[in-house]
């Protein structure tokens, strides 16, 4: 008689795969944090001291830029650049309807009429033919700035969108809260319009253990004027010379993102890596679109971004293997509750966004996962509908 042990029978959960893993990341780099932590503690400055100096400077040379400065948050990024830049009441600001609706708030909180651009399905940033037809119409808004968003980490399409802007007349602002060290041709994201904002929320590429935020500039005074708003508008000492806010980055956060600045690189590579073993395994599978990179840019990989058009069934498939996979954004900008009546959208409607909205799905592509997670994701999704 073979009698079969209790403990064998039952059969072990596999793990569940995240698409983000901010605490894998605080583990892989646990020690240099501690000691980047302890090393503020035992400062006593806490506040735009010498980490936030150091982090600016490392910054500022890592994303190809002359000034960096640290901010409390990537819209607050987005708005003091904004500002910064000159934009306002009155003004038109132009981004991408599928967007995360921290752009909209950012836009919105700088008292802007908020415009919106189709994308283009390849790659999912705004769509350059769509939006010169626009700007070519008779209803064509006076937009004063535009803000590419390099969703995903796939950098808009920035030598055309700069040409159409000296054609227009309006300013760039760069949303680069997605696309930490990725480049179109030698320029870095951040690098193409009059500023760049970055967040360091803490499953971006570059994260923080908690909020952060950055403007990246070439120009020194807007670096200035953004340097002068973080901080209530001094310029001086308790002197304010316009009205400011409080959005400093923490000597802490600055701390920690030194320390994951100096593995940047190569989480951004086994990304690209994991990204490469996706499309290479999954290609052919039925139904399934696969992200294309575009010719000429390089993207970091925030999120591998599959469609399918029957998106909430394979979701439901991966979460029955563990495999959670995320939908970033369900709801395109414009059919939002807060948002809906008060944006000014194409004549020809915002259709591939609509689209992309609903049929878009990110697996794991986080720099933490091993090799045999990425073979359960590909058995996962290869699995699905036979
Ligand atoms: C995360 C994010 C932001 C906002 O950054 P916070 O630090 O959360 O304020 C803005 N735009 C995009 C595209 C983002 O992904």
């Amino acid at each position: 008689m073979s009698e079969v042990s209790p403990h064998k029978s039952v059969t072990e959960e596999p793990s569940l795969i995240l698409p983000a893993d901010p605490r894998a990341s605080w583990l892989a780099h646990g020690e240099a944090i501690a000691a980047a932590i302890d090393r503020v503690r035992e400062s006593g400055r806490y506040i735009l001291g010498p980490e936030v100096e150091a982090f600016e400077r490392e910054w500022a040379a890592y994303a190809g830029c002359g000034f960096c400065v640290g901010v409390a948050n990537g819209t607050d990024a987005l708005e003091l650049a904004l500002r910064a830049a000159g934009v306002g009441a009155g003004d038109v600001v132009l981004t991408a309807a599928n967007t995360v609706t921290a752009t909209i708030a950012a836009i919105d909180r700088v008292g802007a009429t908020i415009a919106l651009g189709d994308i283009d399905p390849a790659n999912f940033t705004l769509s350059v033919p769509a939006l010169t037809d626009w700007l070519q119409s008779a209803d064509a808004p006076a937009v004063r700035a535009i803000v590419p968003v390099h969703l995903y980490g796939q950098p808009a399409d920035m030598p055309a969108l700069s040409a159409l802007a000296r054609e227009h007349g309006f300013l760039i602002v760069e949303d680069c809260a997605q696309a930490h060290g990725a480049q179109v041709g030698n320029r870095k994201a951040g690098e193409w319009g009059i500023a760049g904002a970055f967040s360091f929320y803490p499953t971006k590429n570059l994260g923080a253990l908690g909020d952060g935020g950055a403007v990246v500039t070439n120009d020194p005074d807007l670096a200035a004027r953004v340097r002068s708003l973080r901080q209530y508008g001094w310029r001086e000492r308790y002197v304010a010379f316009e009205p400011g806010f409080n959005s400093r980055l923490d000597e802490l956060q600055a701390a920690v993102l030194r320390v994951k600045l100096a593995a940047l690189d190569e989480e951004n590579a086994r990304r690209a890596a994991i990204a490469a073993r996706y499309r290479a395994e999954l290609s052919g599978v039925e139904n399934l679109t696969l992200p294309q990179e575009v010719a000429g840019s390089e993207t970091v990989w925030h999120q591998f971004v599959v469609r399918h058009p029957d998106r909430a069934a394979l979701q439901r498939h991966l979460e029955q293997q563990r495999v959670i996979a995320g939908v970033l954004y369900p709801e395109p900008v414009h059919e939002q509750p807060a948002y809906r009546e008060r944006v000014l959208k194409p004549p020809a409607g915002l259709g591939e966004a609509e689209r992309a909205c609903r049929e878009l799905l990110c697996l794991p592509v986080h720099p933490h996962l091993g090799d045999d997670d990425v073979s359960r994701v590909v058995g996962a999704v290869r699995s699905f509908g036979g």
